[in-house]
């Protein structure tokens, strides 16, 4: 598969370890791709390392692409994008991936995502909102540590729309101001509490590998369908210990 080239034309740390690049094509020059999809980029020369990135940009922005980035000691691609500046190239496959959204929704739809798996899940959830045809509830948890590690609030804020409910959650946070979207726990316990409430949910599950392991497993047991009803991407494997 011959590679395709984006030049960094800004790369902008917007939380501790976390940056958000953007990127323009060069080769080809546009390329188009669904909401949720990844680009599989080559870390080193060879060619041999690759790491995959979500697209958090809008697919109607086919002359770029937008990333967003957590940093991890000692990881080739978190060594590529600390090392990134502005005019380096990006070399690599895609956009790919079946995680995207059912070309239609005909009930209430849940997106569930930790960490930086809000940039897979929030193209999704433009797509999904401005969709004409579609009238069900449509909610957002974003799991996250503590309120120092928010990005992308801004964001979030422009979402508004009626049939729009977010949830933030801070699973390590001990005291959250109350009022707005920010809740302490982690995500599983609100997402499990609310899809029995909700008319022929489909839950798209996005992030660490134990959140989505979990919540997976709980949502076949309380009675959906595996294939049908539970979407997910996983960014890094479940550990032993699920937590
Ligand atoms: C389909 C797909 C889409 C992805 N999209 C994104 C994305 O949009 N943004 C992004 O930052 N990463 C994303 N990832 C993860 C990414 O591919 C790399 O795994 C990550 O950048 C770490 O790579 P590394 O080589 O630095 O470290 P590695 O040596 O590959 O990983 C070291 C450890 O870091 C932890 N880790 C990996 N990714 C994350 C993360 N995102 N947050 C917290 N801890 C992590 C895990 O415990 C992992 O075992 C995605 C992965 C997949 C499979």
């Amino acid at each position: 598969v011959a590679e395709k080239v984006a030049r960094v034309v800004r790369k902008d740390l917007i939380a501790p370890d976390v940056y958000e690049v953007d990127a323009r094509w060069v080769s080809p020059p546009e390329v188009t791709f669904r909401a949720g999809q990844f680009v599989s980029l080559r870390c080193d020369g060879s060619g041999n390392t690759r790491r995959s990135y979500s697209i958090a940009s809008s697919p109607s922005d086919t002359g770029g692409i937008e990333l967003l980035v957590k940093l991890v000691p000692g990881g080739l691609g978190s060594a590529l994008f600390r090392d990134l500046e502005v005019g380096h190239e990006l070399h690599g496959t895609g956009p790919m991936g079946f995680f995207v959204n059912e070309l239609r929704h005909g009930g209430d739809v849940v997106y569930a995502a930790t960490g930086t798996g809000l940039a897979a899940a929030l193209p999704m959830v433009q797509e999904t909102l401005a969709r004409p045809n579609e009238h069900g509830r449509v909610i957002l948890y974003w799991g996250m540590r503590t309120a120092s590690e928010l990005y992308w609030l801004d964001r979030l804020e422009r979402l508004a729309h009626p049939r729009l409910e977010l949830h933030v959650c801070l699973s390590r946070a001990t005291d959250v101001p109350r009022g707005g979207p920010l809740r302490r726990g982690r995500i599983t316990s609100p997402v499990l509490a609310v899809v029995p409430t909700l008319a022929s949910p489909i839950v798209y599950l996005v992030g660490n590998g134990d959140m989505v392991k979990e919540l997976k497993d709980e949502l076949v047991a309380l009675g959906l369908d595996r294939r049908r009803q539970v979407r997910t991407e996983v960014f890094y494997p479940a550990t032993k210990r699920g937590e």
